[in-house]
């Protein structure tokens, strides 16, 4: 409108009188014309000459109407189109079809580029149709370009984005729930391509049940009704797998409230809900176990008490034949007598020990820690082996130990596990010597070390005799019995307690067992 406004005062003001009335229409309308700022509207001459230049003109391109008046509309245009003959061109086309319109680059005083959008119109003389020049108007859209270059720039980046993100299925769908756009995770979790998938319904994802209880189309009605739907659910792949998917779908609306459409954003979940279960699993599995370690320690404590009461009788009894209560007793049979209460007291201990050992696998063993001084602790155990070691004429020694030599443990298993080893040393040396030390510390760990001038222990079976029921070398102590548990226990409280314990030996010589222990609480 504005335009034909402009190209009326432009013609009339070809036909207009310098010296005409102010008030005449013609009159008003250059005034009008010239005064507009925010558009560039000029008059040419039939071959482009610029005839007039308007306030908006001065604005827009930055030329006085002295200076710009005369010159070829041309100058306006990047040289390159000049080139092309793009301005006459122009020209051509307005005087033909009446007018021209485009929108491109152009030039302004100071050299400087403006997106302008152009529009030429042919004059005609009203009376014999002949050219008389051309109405050129010019609008500045730099800005609006800008700001839509800016937004298709953060478009493009947007949708290159969505497109390249892998972990999320990221798409939309119409509002009747046909797919609209597709991305790699898209792709990569659901198995279709971007060509197979456009334009289908976003149904085929959903599981048989699921389509017939109309799962698909209520949760687009919940997204609609309140703007977003989320769940997790089984869903299908391309290839009919199913995959544990997080689903979310928002309702996307234009500016006038009216449904677009919804993106729908889906993770694969199958391999947290497999770790789920996986953890689950365990867990049922372990409570399941800690109940049949309870059953097993429950029965073992039962059966350890039968068994006791007994054998505690045929101890007591045997003991007053023994000593003649029932009347005397020959040689003979006291020596029966005696072997009946070795028996007796070696069920006994194996009846302890199985108990413990029970125990100690149940992981029902708790520990009592406190800082422990070696060299009281080695005293109090050699004191209770002595009279075992004296009656087999052994010699005991313990090394004196620094009294600051101390130990993170619990003490009563540091007692359990030295008079293990003493009464073993003792057990499997004839004669000789046996040795408890506490033979080197440094600021985490100290070491003890029991040593024997005994049988020794053949080299191949150094580890073995830590195995739970191993005894080697029988042979070479007659008369010695055991259950074999001893250093089993003793390594696994050992260990337990943040230490271990390890042996070097040689046969008929010796054996060296070394326990090691933390000085210190573990931080
Ligand atoms: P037990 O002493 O009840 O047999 P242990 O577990 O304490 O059970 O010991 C396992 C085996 O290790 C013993 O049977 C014995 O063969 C061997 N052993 C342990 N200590 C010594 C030692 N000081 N000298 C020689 N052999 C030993």
């Amino acid at each position: 409108m504005t335009d034909q406004v402009a190209f009326d005062a432009i013609a009339a003001t070809d036909h207009q009188s310098p010296g005409g009335i102010a008030h005449e229409p013609g009159e008003l309308h250059r005034l009008l014309v010239d005064s507009i700022d925010d558009y560039a509207i000029f008059a040419l001459d039939p071959e482009g000459y610029i005839l007039s230049w308007n306030a908006g003109a001065h604005r827009l391109k930055g030329y006085v109407a002295d200076e710009i008046i005369g010159q070829h509309f041309s100058v306006f245009y990047p040289p390159e189109q000049v080139k092309r003959g793009f301005p006459n061109f122009e020209l051509r086309e307005a005087a033909r079809v009446g007018r021209f319109e485009d929108e491109g680059w152009r030039v302004r005083k100071d050299g400087t580029r403006f997106w302008a959008n152009v529009v030429i119109t042919a004059l005609r003389d009203p009376s014999g149709g002949g050219l008389v020049g051309f109405g050129k108007v010019t609008r500045d859209l730099t800005e609006r370009r800008r700001a839509e270059e800016i937004l298709r720039l953060s478009e493009e980046r947007f949708r290159l984005l969505v497109q390249g993100v892998k972990d999320y299925a990221i798409f939309m769908l119409d509002p009747a729930g046909y797919i609209t756009t597709w991305n790699a995770g898209a792709e990569r979790i659901k198995g279709y391509t971007e060509g197979e998938i456009l334009g289908k319904h976003f149904s085929v994802f959903y599981t048989s049940e699921d389509l017939q209880s109309g799962k698909p189309a209520r949760e687009l009605e919940i997204a609609t009704a309140t703007g977003v739907y989320e769940e997790e659910g089984w869903r299908l792949r391309k290839d009919g797998a199913r995959f544990w998917a997080n689903v979310v779908i928002t309702a996307l609306r234009k500016p006038d409230g009216s449904l677009a459409g919804f993106a729908k954003v889906t993770r694969d979940l199958t391999d947290r809900r497999a770790a789920q279960e996986q953890a689950m699993e365990a867990a049922r599995k372990a409570a399941a176990s800690d109940e049949a370690n309870r059953a097993k320690s429950e029965f073992l404590a039962a059966m350890s008490h039968e068994l006791r009461t007994p054998l505690n009788a045929i101890g007591g009894y045997t003991e007053l034949l023994e000593m003649g209560v029932r009347g005397p007793v020959t040689k003979e049979q006291v020596d029966d007598l005696q072997r009946i209460k070795r028996s007796q007291q070696h069920l006994l201990g194996l009846i302890n020990d199985i108990l413990n050992f029970s125990r100690m696998e149940a992981g029902q063993i708790t520990y009592d820690y406190s800082t422990v001084a070696l060299s009281s602790v080695i005293e109090n155990v050699g004191h209770m082996i002595e009279p075992q070691a004296a009656l087999k004429g052994i010699k005991l020694t313990f090394e004196s130990c620094p009294p600051d030599v101390v130990a993170w443990v619990d003490k009563s298993k540091l007692d359990q596990i030295l008079l293990n080893l003493l009464s073993n040393a003792v057990k499997f040396t004839k004669e000789g010597t046996v040795t408890l030390d506490c033979d080197w510390h440094d600021e985490q760990r100290v070491g003890i070390s029991v040593c024997d001038t005994g049988v020794g222990i053949p080299s191949d079976e150094l580890e073995r005799i830590f195995e739970p029921f191993v005894q080697v070398g029988r042979s070479l102590t007659e008369g010695s019995q055991g259950t074999g548990l001893g250093l089993a226990i003793s390594r696994d409280l050992a260990r337990a307690m943040g230490g271990d314990i390890t042996v070097s030996s040689e046969i008929g010589k010796g054996s060296q067992f070394r326990l090691t222990l933390p000085r210190t609480p573990s931080t």
